[in-house]
């Protein structure tokens, strides 16, 4: 599948938020938007009028790049939200939350969500007893995530779970550290997703 390989922190720069997609170094003073919060190139610090398109588009850009999602599944899953009961944005946000890899970093499993969909794939999780390995797979209340066997001693999946404390773990997720097994007592809601998201823009965008 086609993946963006460039620099990671000009994304967070372009769309003015950092994006979390470099792990424990965004939590850090080396974090690239910390030290240079203007878009890059050689214009990105001139002021620019942007149209209401532009505001738009970049709104569904940022939000594509924080869940590592491309155009074609993000298109699905604004398809699925608008036809589920409630608000569309709101919905679009719950779908993205709901997704194993997301659900896997929110847990405090791994640094990043790039890293969670890395360990997915590798077959490190079971959800109810049963062997996953689809990043997009939709998880829903009572699912119970659990590493498996070989893998819950894994240095790297100890060392994400020992400072996820420090990043917060969301309230529709019950971790038990000791076990490592998270489980999910309700769906997300819109004040559980605390980044900086206009979802409204992206609806518009999408319904022209
Ligand atoms: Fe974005 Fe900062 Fe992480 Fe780089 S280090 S990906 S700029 S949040």
């Amino acid at each position: 599948m086609a993946r963006y390989t460039g620099a990671v922190c000009k994304l967070c720069r372009r769309e003015g938020m950092k994006l979390y997609l470099k792990g424990e170094r965004c939590y850090k003073d080396k974090c690239g938007f910390e030290k240079k919060g203007y878009p890059p190139g050689q214009h990105g610090q001139g002021r620019k009028k942007v149209s209401d398109y532009g505001l738009q588009l970049r709104e569904k850009q940022k939000v594509k790049r924080l869940y590592g999602v491309l155009e074609t599944q993000f298109r699905r899953y604004f398809d699925k939200a608008t036809r589920m009961e409630g608000i569309t944005g709101e919905n679009l946000l719950q779908l993205l939350e709901r997704r194993l890899d997301n659900f896997v970093y929110r847990a405090g499993y791994a640094g990043s969500r790039k890293e969670a969909r890395q360990m997915v794939r590798h077959s490190h999780f079971m959800v109810d007893g049963r062997k996953v390995n689809i990043p997009s797979f939709l998880v829903k209340p009572g699912m119970v995530v659990e590493l498996r066997e070989k893998s819950d001693s894994h240095p790297r999946v100890v060392e994400c779970i020992e400072t996820a404390e420090g990043r917060g773990i969301p309230e529709w997720i019950s971790l038990e550290k000791e076990n490592k097994k998270a489980s999910i007592h309700r769906l997300p809601e819109r004040g559980d997703v605390q980044y900086e998201i206009q979802e409204h823009l992206i609806v518009e965008l999408y319904s022209k």
